[in-house]
């Protein structure tokens, strides 16, 4: 079996960090039990790929998950299937995407592609799903604003949450409880007013709660950037007493093991 590990296609998040790609927001590319899929494809996400060494080749991908349709998640899904399939020539893959955003006026996926999958499932609240060797459960739903999820991935090595873009809730402490990694999305350095992301103190009461032994965070804000995402992951080792916080760069590969 090959190894398991995340490659980061994107690292920057939040609307202004997308216009100015300050960061790339192509979002996360992982191999966990032979099986290869995305999170969340935003913009950039092919372009990272061909980009990456060793290449990371569209038609090699069987999983593509969205959390939510905001376009900086979302944005090249429909790109990466058509490459994935070879614009249909080969059958391949399962979308797996929130319910709102799989039909009806928020529909995001062109309708010439659906024939071109394999499968296309849609996201329900803390449901449990198998593709192949994988399996991964969604969370509850995330305070977003729209049909939001989390995921918690299964194998033999342990649990490995992403816990995707939502506002603080004492929930996700359920949720993601006992994961031995969490994939973060830190957008904000401070949530002044109710903006529907975590910020600083929400990561850390967050690990501090959670205990993984690995955590990442990602997905950053312009604050954040401003702020240097490595300086605040040693900050959060110090606060948290998690022992490796890691803050990736667009292309940083983390192996799972
Ligand atoms: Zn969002």
């Amino acid at each position: 079996m090959g190894e398991n590990f995340l490659y980061f296609l994107g690292t920057g998040g939040s609307r202004h960090v997308m216009a100015e790609q300050l960061r790339s927001t192509g979002g996360t590319y992982f191999q966990i039990n032979d099986v290869r899929g995305i999170i969340d494809p935003g913009p950039g996400a092919l372009a990272q790929m061909v980009k990456a060494r060793p290449l990371l080749k569209p038609e090699d991908l069987s999983a593509v998950i969205l959390s939510h349709g905001h376009i900086d998640h979302c944005n090249d899904v429909n790109l990466i299937i058509d490459s994935m399939t070879r614009g249909g020539l080969k059958n391949r893959g399962t979308l797996f995407a929130p319910g709102e955003i799989l039909n009806g006026k928020n529909q995001i996926l062109f309708n010439y592609l659906k024939p071109f999958l394999l499968g296309i499932e849609k996201l329900e609240t803390q449901k449990k799903y198998y593709l192949n060797g994988l399996s991964f459960s969604t969370s509850g739903l995330h305070q977003h604003g729209m049909e939001t999820y989390g995921f918690s991935f299964h194998s033999e090595e342990g649990k490995l949450s992403f816990i995707t873009d939502t506002a603080y809730f004492p929930e996700l402490f359920d949720f993601y409880q006992n994961s031995r990694w969490i994939v973060v999305n830190l957008v904000l350095e401070r949530n002044c007013g109710n903006a529907q992301h975590l910020d600083i103190n929400g990561v850390k009461e967050l690990l501090i709660r959670l205990k993984p032994e690995v955590a990442v965070i990602t997905h950053f804000g312009k604050t954040i950037l401003r702020k240097g995402p490595k300086k605040i992951a040693s900050r959060l080792e110090k606060e948290t007493g998690i022992k490796k916080v890691f803050a990736p760069e667009d292309g940083d590969r983390i192996k799972l093991n």
